[in-house]
């Protein structure tokens, strides 16, 4: 399998060239360590500069530790916090949030293509205010979300709204967040501080670095002592020139969002081809990277035999993946092997 031929994940993908040679560049001389060092400096003020407002901002390995430390930071152990049932944080981190917040307990909402609704939010606030509750205190959404769909900002401003009214900070876990800004095609201060975003998780692996995510704190207050979080959960990179230099590479002349608008676009590619062809329905709207598709069992066991890689996905949907190293040529040829195998 060379590098490209897949649609198992956009972390399947490599480091893309220009975070790779920022981290050359940051390799070239010694600088202070744990992030006293030029490169982490400028990272930051870049994405403070990018979302045009004075955040706090940390660098941690992944994005489990970036929600876990980042819902940790936004109440006790006795408080809960609300997301989605599919919801990477409730489906895929072993707990991590749970663990890092010594218990604090995630309440499962509902909502159509993997996205929270505000009825959904506010029944889990008022179906229990008793003492033997977990008390909520923050909102989990996914943007874009596990089902590769986006909330749009009147949605996000809804959401808030009612958070205001029930005192809930929202975290926005931002693992496709670049996907998300690139379809909207809007400013990233519009997805988030602007709609009361207190807390992005903002992923730079599944965008193209080696590894790397900035944790952003838009409402500061919540990210005191931070750092001390992050270095007792062992997530404070002594050598953090090398992920904060990639993170320069992908801000400047926003080739994060170039990767992210290539992406998308590799997976509407996809997606239009396959809507095509007979038997084939998409499961999920195609909004940012990831093409989700109802294709009978046989097909998809024969695509694997030729070498196809591709996760399932709830009810046994194919989940497609398109990355910023994802080439029309592999996307024509996944669609050229479809119609050979169906015919
Ligand atoms: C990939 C992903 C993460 C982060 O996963 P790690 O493997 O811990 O880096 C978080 N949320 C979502 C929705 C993801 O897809």
């Amino acid at each position: 399998m060379s590098r490209s031929e897949q649609f198992a994940s956009d972390n399947y993908s490599g480091v893309c060239p220009q975070a790779w040679k920022a981290m050359e560049a940051a390799n070239r001389m010694d600088e202070p360590a744990y992030g006293e060092d030029s490169w982490t400096q400028r990272a930051s003020d870049g994405l403070r500069s990018l979302f045009d407002t004075d955040c706090d901002v940390y660098f941690v390995f992944n994005g489990t530790a970036a929600n876990s430390l980042a819902l940790a930071s936004m109440g006790q152990s006795f408080h809960s916090v609300i997301c989605h049932e599919l919801a990477h944080i409730e489906t895929d981190e072993c707990g991590g949030p749970e663990y890092a917040s010594n218990g604090a307990k995630l309440l499962l909402g509902q909502g159509e293509n993997g996205k929270l609704t505000p009825e959904s939010i506010e029944h889990l606030v008022t179906k229990r205010t008793d003492i033997h509750y977990p008390k909520p205190k923050a909102v989990s959404l996914t943007q874009a979300t596990e089902v590769g769909t986006i909330y749009t900002p009147d949605e996000l401003r809804d959401i808030r709204t009612l958070a205001d009214q029930y005192k809930l900070n929202i975290h926005m876990d931002g693992a496709r967040f670049a996907n998300a800004v690139a379809a909207l095609d809007v400013h990233p201060s519009e997805i988030t501080w602007k709609v009361g975003v207190d807390v992005l998780c903002f992923s730079g692996t599944k965008n193209g670095l080696a590894l790397g995510e900035a944790v952003v704190f838009f409402n500061k207050a919540l990210a005191e002592d931070f750092e001390w979080r992050c270095k007792q959960a062992g997530q404070l990179a002594s050598k953090m020139r090398y992920i904060s230099a990639p993170w320069c590479g992908l801000l400047e002349n926003n080739v994060w969002l170039e990767n992210a608008r290539h992406a998308n676009a590799s997976a509407k590619r996809l997606a239009d081809g396959l809507a095509r062809l007979p038997g084939i329905k998409l499961r999920y709207p195609r909004q940012v990277n990831g093409v989700f598709v109802e294709m009978p069992e046989a097909l998809q066991a024969a695509l694997r035999a030729k070498g196809w890689r591709f996760y399932n996905f709830i009810g046994g949907s194919a989940r497609l993946m398109c990355s910023w190293a994802t080439t029309p040529a592999v996307v024509d040829q996944f669609l050229a092997d479809v119609r050979q195998l169906q015919s």
